[in-house]
């Protein structure tokens, strides 16, 4: 069954094909690793784990590359003010390392509550510096590169086709544009590398042929892709910010060293509002994953939340829908439980949903068919196994999930013993008197033929 995938460079939704037989290469921009992750950013990563894993659905072997961004993002993305990690580390008097491992452990643990697949490739900024320079090398000798008293700077005006895929007006921006430029020729060019302030020693920074200094934000994920994938790789993916400024340029410093257009497909993922505003790191209100897990929200029912809408759409975020989602993703796994073992999957549902994942990854619309066979009168068995195979792709954990064993308190188990060996003396007016107290407490006794069950009122 043909697959088809948005394609934002040519705004087209266009049938996927592989650009090797042997295996399909993704790159993802990852997290800068000076803050937790928001869920917001996480809705991003699902969206993405949603990709892989329905390329592997249609049997495709995935390689898949992820950075970790720990030096060089700074606070402006139009290349001005601090460093995240050097401020982050002024902010919590840690050094920018640790910062950089603290949040990035954070992370991963994060997208394992989430279900989300690690990266074939894990490749960090700080590890790839010799790399990065080469490419500036590359970049320089080729003629796109001037330099400034701060740095070494792209030429965007030599590259014809500049901002291509973000449909860019530069004219307009140029025209509009109201943000000091420093010394930069167009207000789209964009630093390789930055020099380290004359006099101060920032933590992170490196010698190279400019000067000792470090890379800019948008050279690793060139320069990185390239040594993981090849100059010219299958998908390329981030969240909606990115079409404007980082993805057009990662796609000019490619295309000006090596001549390629750096990825067939490019992806995005659309954002995860608060209200009308979209989350974020840099303005305050953010949710942390962990902030949900401390309410008592099983994780997955966020990643479960995440399916309920098209990864190019924005998604609304509120406790309300998440209780909602958290109820749906309960009956979802107490039927899929209680259908027992599986025997093998229906083959007209497993075609409907194929064809709703592999139309652009329609998830809401995967959901309905999901629901559908859970409501159909298949046998349970047959059920259970086309549920598991939709999981694949789903990653609610379905196969492994069992109803939550109740925690009884011991007096309450105690009277509950009371009760039975009242019952057993014939003393009726005892045993009522047990049984009501276990009531009063807010519990209940089920009698069932392997003796009394106890259980919490709802
Ligand atoms: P950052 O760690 O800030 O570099 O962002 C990590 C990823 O999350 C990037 O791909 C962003 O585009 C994406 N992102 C940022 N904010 C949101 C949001 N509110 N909803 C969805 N994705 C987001
Ligand atoms: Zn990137």
């Amino acid at each position: 069954m043909t697959l088809r995938l948005y394609d934002t460079y040519s705004r087209r939704l266009r049938e996927f094909q592989p650009l090797h037989s042997s295996e399909v290469g993704i790159y993802t921009c990852g997290p800068t690793v000076y803050d937790y992750a928001h869920i917001g950013n996480l809705r991003t990563y699902v969206f993405e784990d949603i990709l892989r894993r329905t390329l592997e659905f249609n049997s495709y072997n995935v390689r898949h590359v992820m950075n970790i961004t720990d030096v060089g993002h700074l606070a402006s993305d139009a290349d001005s003010g601090e460093d995240k990690m050097e401020k982050g580390s002024r902010r919590t008097g840690k050094t920018a390392w640790e910062i950089a491992e603290f949040f990035a452990s954070a992370f991963k643990s994060d997208m394992h509550h989430l279900n989300i697949q690690e990266p074939t490739i894990w490749c960090k900024a700080t590890d790839h510096i010799p790399e990065q320079i080469a490419l500036i090398q590359c970049i320089e000798a080729k003629g796109y590169t001037y330099c400034t008293s701060d740095g070494i700077y792209f030429d965007t005006s030599k590259m014809p086709d500049y901002g291509y895929l973000a449909r860019l007006d530069i004219e307009g921006l140029q025209a509009g544009t109201r943000i000091d430029m420093g010394e930069k020729r167009h207000i789209t060019d964009f630093a390789l590398w930055k020099f380290s302030p004359a006099g101060q020693k920032r933590q992170m920074e490196w010698n190279s042929p400019w000067g000792i200094g470090f890379p800019g934000w948008h050279i690793e994920c060139s320069a990185m892709s390239a040594k993981y994938l090849g100059n010219y790789f299958d998908i390329h993916c981030g969240g909606e910010d990115h079409i404007s400024v980082h993805h057009p340029n990662e796609i000019a410093q490619t295309e000006a060293c090596y001549g390629t257009r750096l990825a067939n497909f490019w992806m995005h993922g659309y954002f995860l509002q608060l209200g009308e505003e979209r989350m974020s790191k840099s303005s305050g209100e953010f949710l942390r994953l962990q902030v949900l897990i401390d309410r008592g929200i099983d994780p997955l029912a966020y990643r479960f939340f995440c399916l309920s809408a098209h990864y190019s759409s924005k998604l609304t975020f509120s406790w309300e829908s998440l209780d909602s989602a958290a109820r749906s993703l309960d009956r979802l796994r107490n039927q899929a439980y209680e259908w027992g073992p599986p025997s093998s999957p229906d083959d007209a549902y497993v075609k409907q949903f194929t064809e709703q994942v592999n139309d652009d990854l329609n998830m809401p619309r995967a959901m309905a068919v999901t629901w559908d066979l859970a409501r159909s009168d298949l046998p349970a068995s047959i059920k259970k196994a086309t549920l598991l195979l939709f999981d694949r792709i789903l990653g609610l954990c379905l196969a492994d999930w069992q109803p939550p064993q109740e925690i009884i308190p011991e007096e309450i188990l105690s009277l509950v013993d009371q009760r039975q060996k009242a019952r057993a003396e014939k003393r009726w007016g005892d045993a009522d008197a047990f049984r009501n107290k276990v009531i009063q407490a807010g519990y209940e006794i089920e009698d069932t033929a392997q003796g009394p069950r106890v259980k919490g009122r709802k």
